[in-house]
């Protein structure tokens, strides 16, 4: 058995023991057994943090951006210094490799470096002379207290997307993490203090719904950036909005990978495997469906497919030989494994069965092997739905148009992405696309922190994306000052509309 740890609330830069008496069990996916209880927060232990951020949120609003851009510039660096500690614990908690635990904080990362550039960011726009004597300037403030609530997934990274844009836009966060893997987040608030955040500025709540509907009715908080499944991304976004809260909620996925006759299949078949199968499938730009088009490149695509599936050994997630750890929880095991037996039921090929793997040492840990199924078809609700597991659907298409109407006419439009030599062909799919996100022949099309993240459809409810200038534009808003300072001859005449001279 392993000792149990008891994870609490950071909230004005101190561990919190919750006062709810309700605690969320955090399992060692490995080994199945319980490792942590996270405190789940009421309605008034969330109010109360809220209050607490409210109240240091001016201050850090104050000052100037530069000196904020130096704590983020710091807290990059501790993230360096911090990063294999950082990397165990999120791959113990999560159950993901401890390279793609690493790469999980880097891409957060890379969203604090763009923070670094708040100065910049936050510059407005100026006119001189919109009339005599006026003019026109706007100016970015920040909104006040803003809350971020994030899926078990990307522990690492998706809190980064959202406090790290929030933080240097001169805003106070409460952090909702997933309370299935709790503790990263918890770290990284703990290391923003140490970078110089001031108390009680970035605060870590524990819970479940109650935690939630907190955040959603409470009148401090100005705005809410969520991540999760599509269910509850939009219950989170018709609460928060029908209480005049600006709303961000990003959903679940099934993004398409079309394989065209010319492509490179080697190189499909290596990026297959990684975008399909790594992190366990638990990715939100994972490539679940691949779509060779033609009857020969589906053929031939099978035939490389297999020997690379048969070396994919699903193993220990601090194993640095493990192709991918385990999922997240033995429910999560079970809901794959359903929708296997329902790709089966409704008529499709399953060629390899990842159902049954057992890891010898650790056969209560939640692992499923690998499974490949060909001839699916869009009729199918294995298809239509979010299976979020290392889980391969091929869906065969006769012509670029059949394959990118799957994309186009499916639920969810986060990614997509096309493997071609034709250049012609891949922009004419990137335009046409009804997705948010387009590789080509890029397999996990995740935008730079620069640029921005966001879906389509049942992807992504609300109008604004994650990180990139559309962050900035999220987390502030907009004023627009117009002064008049007339002289000499101008003094002595009335006000005039400046667009009528
Ligand atoms: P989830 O929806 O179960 O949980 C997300 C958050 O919502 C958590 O903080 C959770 O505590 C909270 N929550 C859960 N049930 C709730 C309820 N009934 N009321 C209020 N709040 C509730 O999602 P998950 O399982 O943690 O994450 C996986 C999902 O996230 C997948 O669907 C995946 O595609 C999606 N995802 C999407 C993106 C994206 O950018 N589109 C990125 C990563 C993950």
């Amino acid at each position: 058995m392993t000792a149990q740890r008891d994870i609490h609330h950071f909230i004005n830069g101190n561990a919190v023991p919750g006062t709810s008496g309700r605690f969320g069990d955090v399992f060692d996916p490995n080994t199945g057994e319980v490792q942590a209880k996270v405190a789940l927060a009421t309605k008034d232990e969330m109010a109360a943090a809220i209050e607490i951020a409210k109240a240091a949120q001016p201050a850090w609003a104050a000052v100037n951006p530069q000196r904020r851009a130096r704590v983020m510039f710091k807290f990059k660096q501790l993230l360096e210094d911090n990063m294999d500690e950082l990397a165990r614990l999120l791959s113990i908690e999560h159950g993901k490799v401890v390279a793609d635990a690493k790469g999980d904080i880097q891409r957060g990362m890379e969203v604090i470096e763009f923070a670094c550039g708040i100065p910049h960011l936050l510059k407005g726009e100026f006119t001189e002379g919109a009339g005599p004597g006026i003019d026109v300037y706007s100016m970015r403030q920040p909104l006040g207290v803003v809350a971020a609530i994030t899926p078990f997934n990307f522990p690492a990274m998706i809190p980064m997307w959202m406090f790290g844009v929030a933080l240097a836009c001169g805003n106070a966060v409460i952090l909702k993490p997933s309370e299935k893997d709790p503790s990263v987040p918890v770290r990284l608030a703990e290391l923003m203090l140490e970078a110089g955040l001031p108390e009680g500025v970035l605060n870590v709540v524990h819970g479940d719904k109650e935690a939630v509907d907190a955040i959603l009715d409470h009148e401090a908080i100005k705005a809410i950036s969520f991540v999760g499944s599509s269910d509850i991304a939009h219950y989170v976004y018709s609460r928060g909005t029908a209480n005049a809260k600006r709303v961000q909620a990003m959903g679940g996925a099934k993004n398409h990978g079309v394989i065209m006759p010319d492509a490179d299949l080697d190189q499909v078949v290596r990026d297959l495997v990684g975008s399909a199968y790594g992190s366990a499938g638990e990715r939100c730009m994972a490539l679940p469906v691949a779509v060779p088009v033609g009857e020969g490149t589906a053929d031939k695509l099978i035939e490389k497919l297999l020997p690379e599936i048969e070396n994919l050994v699903p193993g220990h997630s601090t194993d640095p030989d493990a192709a991918y750890g385990p999922v997240v929880s033995a429910a999560h095991k079970a809901k794959v494994e359903s929708y296997i037996q329902m790709g089966v039921d409704e008529g499709a090929d399953l060629i390899v069965d990842g159902r049954g793997f057992s890891l010898q040492g650790h056969e209560d840990g939640f692992f499923i092997g690998p499974s490949l199924f060909d001839n699916v078809t869009a009729d199918m609700r294995s298809y239509q739905e979010e299976i979020f597991g290392p889980v391969l659907q091929i869906v065969r298409a006769n012509d670029l148009e059949e394959a990118a109407a799957l994309a186009t006419n499916h639920q969810y439009g986060n990614g997509v992405a096309i493997f071609t030599r034709n250049g012609l062909a891949a922009r004419e799919f990137a335009s046409k696309v009804n997705v948010g996100m387009v590789g080509v022949n890029v397999p996990i099309p995740v935008p730079v922190a620069y640029h921005t993240f966001g879906g389509w459809k049942r992807s992504a409810f609300g109008d604004s994306n994650q990180h990139g200038f559309e962050g900035v534009r999220f987390f502030t808003k907009i004023k627009t000052v117009t002064s008049r300072w007339p002289s000499g001859e101008v003094a002595d005449q009335a006000f005039v509309i400046p667009t009528m001279q």
